[in-house]
């Protein structure tokens, strides 16, 4: 992480639970243009049936966490939910960099504006807005994959988040899936493109 040509640039996609950021990283993902690999966060949390550990997170014990936080192999963490961790190793980053390619995040607000703190002129910190609390709550229990306390947990977070708004380089509202997917793209091309 020092101030050579090996790296890339950073794009951050940060917004309350259930907003569709991950749908969106996922589009960008999938166009090869873009030169884009997703940052692999760390995290205490447990498994879901559908992830894959090496893939959609590297899943670590609380305790394994929390001896790397001492060992400052991270670049940025939070514990996201009570007893949740979560993080971006600086291995991953650098892992990324090496192959040339650009790095993407799907990251917490905090986590997200620490990343743009960090490395101002290199990061496009990119807030995407739900429609409505409401319509996050919906999505949420759609999408079941957390129990209704987990549920009212993440809503509650979700108002405090959508203050960070503002501090971020840009926002997409994603009201309308196609819509914000087009937004999300052009701003992202325009910005590596830069
Ligand atoms: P989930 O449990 O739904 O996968 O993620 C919960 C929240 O943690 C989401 O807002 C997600 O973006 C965030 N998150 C995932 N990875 C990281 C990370 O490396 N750092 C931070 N600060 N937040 C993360």
């Amino acid at each position: 992480m020092n101030d050579n040509k090996q790296e890339g640039k950073l794009i951050v996609f940060s917004a309350p639970s259930g907003s569709g950021k991950t749908t969106i990283v996922k589009h960008l993902l999938s166009l090869k243009d873009l030169n884009l690999e997703f940052s692999i966060s760390a995290t205490s949390r447990e498994k879901r049936d559908t992830e894959v550990d090496g893939k959609d997170y590297y899943f670590l014990s609380a305790k394994e966490f929390k001896t790397k936080i001492k060992n400052e192999a991270f670049l940025e963490w939070e514990e996201v939910y009570r007893d949740n961790f979560y993080g971006t190793l600086k291995t991953e980053v650098e892992r990324i960099w090496a192959k040339g390619k650009h790095v993407i995040f799907d990251i917490d607000v905090s986590g997200g504006l620490r990343i743009k703190r960090k490395f101002p002129e290199q990061t496009l910190a990119v807030f995407v807005k739900p429609p409505s609390i409401d319509a996050l709550k919906i999505r949420l229990k759609k999408r079941k994959t957390e129990s209704k306390d987990k549920i009212n947990m993440r809503v509650a977070k979700a108002s405090a988040e959508l203050a960070t708004a503002p501090q971020f380089d840009t926002i997409v509202l994603n009201d309308n899936l196609e819509k914000a997917l087009d937004e999300a793209h052009k701003k992202v091309s325009d910005f590596i493109n830069s």
